[in-house]
Formats: C-alpha cells, sequence, structure tokens
C-alpha cells in the first residue's frame, strides 16, 4: 500500500473514542455500562429550533448556502455578541462554521504558519493539540495547578510567550476541569496578553452558559477591550442549546481572520446546511430560560457528583464554576490492586478497570494532558449519576 501523509504521523486518536468503544463493546455483550465519558448533553434540542428547521426545509433552503453563513443567522450572532458579551461585531466579523470544531480549525489555518507555537493550557481539551499539530503548529502546554482552581495564572502564561508564539488559547469554563475565570481573573489575563502585541487570541466559550451559583461568565475581548482586534472569539450551539448534531459554531473577530476562515472553510466543507442555520436561528432568538433552566439542572447534578465522589477513598474532587464535567484526583488509588486483581499505576489503568469491573466509562486525566486525573461528564440523568459514583466508591472501597 503506498505510504499515507507525513502529517498525520503524530496525530493521535481520541483516547475518549477508546473508551467509548469498549463502552459499547460491553453494552453490545448484555453489561449495564453506564458513561460519564462522553460531552453531550442528554437534553433534546428545543422543539422550537425542530419547528424551524422543519419550515426551512419546507421553504426550500435546501441550496448550496452562503459560505460565511445566511444573513439572519450571523445577524443572530451579531445580536447575541452584543446582548451577552457587550461586542460589537460587524456582519463581516462574524463566521458560521460546522460546529466548534471547524471554527477552531478554520482558525488554526487561517493564523498560523508551520512552526508558529500554540500556548495552550493544560488540562485542555484533547482535539486543541491535535488541530494545532494539523495545521503546522506546536503546541506548547501550560500547567493550570489544581490548587489554583485548574485556572491559568498570568505569571505561567507571560513566562509561556516567547518570539515564537503566535496564539494563545483559552477556555473558561473549561473542558475537561469545569473551571471557569471571573471578571478580575480574566481582566489579569487580558494585561498579560496586552503586553504580547505579536500573539493571536483564541478563546473557546463553548460552555459560556453553563455556570453556576450566580457566577458571572466573561470573555477576554469584553473585559479588555485592547485585544479585541486580535481576538478570534468562539462559541456554537451545542452545548447550550443541546444541539450538538446539528453542526453550528460561529466566531466573531477581526474582518481580514474571518474572511481567511471562510476561504478555508469554503475550500473544504462551504457552509453550514441551511436548514441547521435556520434551527440555530431559532434557538439563539428564541426563550432563553430554557437555558437557564438546564443549567440549573446541571448545577444540582455537579453537586450531587462532587459530593459522592470526595466520599470515594483516595478520591479528591475539587468544585468547579462550569461546564458538565468534574476532574477528580485519583492519586491516593494509584500502587493499589483492584477487587478484581488489576493493578492500578496509573489514571488510564484507574479508567480501564473502573470499565471492566464496575461498567462505568470515565476518562483518564492523560488524554487531557494533567494526571493523575479523570474527567467525568455528568451531562447524563441523575439517577444514573447517582448509581454510577456508587459503583465509583464501591471500586474505591476495593481496592487494596
Ligand atoms: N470546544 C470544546 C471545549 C468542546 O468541549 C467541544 C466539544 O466537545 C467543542 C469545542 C466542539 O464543539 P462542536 O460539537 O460544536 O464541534
Amino acid at each position: 500500500m503506498p505510504a499515507l501523509a507525513e502529517r498525520l504521523k503524530d496525530v493521535t486518536v481520541s483516547p475518549i473514542v477508546a473508551m467509548s468503544t469498549r463502552a459499547r463493546a460491553l453494552k453490545a455483550e448484555g453489561h449495564q455500562v453506564i458513561s460519564l465519558a462522553v460531552g453531550e448533553p442528554d437534553f433534546p434540542t428545543p422543539p422550537h429550533a425542530i419547528e424551524a428547521a422543519h419550515q426551512a426545509a419546507l421553504r426550500g433552503e435546501t441550496k448550496y448556502p452562503a459560505q460565511d453563513g445566511s444573513p439572519a443567522l450571523k445577524k443572530a450572532i451579531q445580536a447575541k455578541f452584543r446582548r451577552e458579551n457587550d461586542l460589537d461585531y460587524a456582519l463581516d466579523e462574524i463566521c458560521v462554521c460546522n460546529g466548534g470544531k471547524q471554527v477552531l480549525m478554520n482558525a488554526f489555518f487561517a493564523t498560523l504558519t508551520p512552526g508558529d507555537e500554540v500556548v495552550i493550557p493544560v488540562p485542555f481539551w484533547a482535539s486543541y493539540a491535535e488541530m494545532v499539530k494539523l495545521a503546522g503548529g506546536v503546541p506548547v502546554f501550560v500547567h493550570c495547578p489544581q490548587n489554583n482552581g485548574f485556572k491559568l495564572r498570568p505569571e505561567d502564561l507571560d513566562a509561556a510567550i516567547t518570539p515564537k508564539t503566535k496564539m494563545v488559547m483559552l477556555n473558561f469554563p473549561n473542558n475537561p476541569t469545569g473551571a471557569a475565570c471571573s471578571r478580575d481573573e480574566m481582566k489579569a489575563l487580558g494585561e498579560v496578553l496586552v503586553k504580547h502585541g505579536h500573539v493571536w487570541v483564541l478563546t473557546d466559550d463553548m460552555y459560556e452558559h453553563l455556570v453556576f451559583d450566580g457566577f458571572e461568565f466573561c470573555t477576554i475581548a469584553q473585559v479588555e477591550p485592547r485585544l479585541k482586534d486580535r481576538t478570534i472569539t468562539c462559541n456554537g450551539v451545542s452545548k447550550t442549546y443541546a444541539m450538538t448534531g446539528w453542526r453550528v459554531g460561529y466566531a466573531g473577530g477581526p474582518k481580514q481572520v474571518i474572511k481567511a476562515m471562510v476561504n478555508m472553510q469554503g475550500q473544504v466543507t462551504s457552509g453550514v446546511s441551511g436548514i441547521t442555520q435556520a434551527a440555530a436561528v431559532a434557538a439563539l432568538e428564541g426563550p432563553q430560560d430554557l437555558v437557564r433552566g438546564r443549567a440549573e439542572v446541571y448545577r444540582t447534578r455537579r453537586d450531587l457528583v462532587v459530593e459522592m465522589l470526595n466520599q470515594a477513598p483516595g478520591l479528591v474532587c475539587h468544585k468547579p464554576e462550569g461546564a458538565f464535567y468534574v476532574y477528580p484526583n485519583v492519586a491516593g488509588c494509584l500502587g493499589k490492586t483492584t477487587a478484581g486483581g488489576r493493578r492500578i499505576e496509573t489514571d488510564a489503568d484507574f479508567a480501564m478497570a473502573l470499565l471492566e469491573e464496575k461498567l462505568v466509562a470515565a476518562v483518564h486525566g492523560a488524554a487531557y494532558g494533567m494526571s493523575p486525573y479523570l474527567r467525568i461528564s455528568y451531562a447524563t440523568d441523575t439517577e444514573s449519576l447517582r448509581e454510577a459514583c456508587t459503583r465509583i466508591q464501591d471500586f474505591c472501597k476495593g481496592l487494596a
């Protein structure tokens, strides 16, 4: 067989996929697996979004769509940025892409020249590093310590930026830790970034609406307007409106970079389906109380999961501000042997043994660049969460 592309040499398959595949296989064998491995809301898409898609299809919005997004959706996004983020973007400073993933990929391709460094706070959503590598960039990791609530410290950010840095990534509320930055914390990061005029800032705000206990979300260009002309603000409807399968993400940013992102997308996938875009308009312009109601459900689940995990011997679970993940530390379980005779030396061993012996799927921290942890997604029903946490407690009690 002829060789595959060199550029794929260093790109790894998502460990989340590996875990989900094993979980699916166990399910297929008839086992009662509970998956806490996937970052997908368990709620349905709002009915008004589905209805809008139906109507769009009936109206014949079934042809090639505009590559940068439909005028209606771009206006809805413009209004959203104004309403929720105090950010004023002209329509040619906004683009619509096939999911948040494509927003990020377009942004990397539009800004990175091979060899450029991209600063990524760790732990990080696994796709960032792989995407950066695919675009020829070099990921540079900055540790966000647990004792700082897994948040990026300004001094660490400052130390990571070099003349080779082309971009800094921000993702708060964060996947996998749920950590979110207050206005003061974001402002302090902004002050560092203002000093480094040669870097782009790419902020991934996918979990914006999933913050709890009155926490106020903020985004970098909002708290530090001096950065707006070199910031790409990414967002999407996947997590906020439980629309992961519809594939709509969007970005606001300087006109030149948005144009480059649209050019990139135009050569790869073209615009987002018109039917899907109509659904996104309805989601963004429709009633928002649904979003707040769901955030409250996630908050009660977070509280349950944090409490139950902290009762499991060997686990320490920080209570995060947002998203739908917790990131318990499993250091207290390493060096032990499970009731089924498996030796636990790493967080990967922990995750695999937990799946095999207690049928609970979660992802090991190494997949997100920081060990020894587990990422637990609580985007699942409360009863399953309670059962899963009980199984985790039993698993930990069985370690010797
Ligand atoms: N950014 C983060 C931090 C995510 O967790 C995800 C999905 O898990 C995405 C982006 C991708 O979003 P989408 O499903 O819209 O492509």
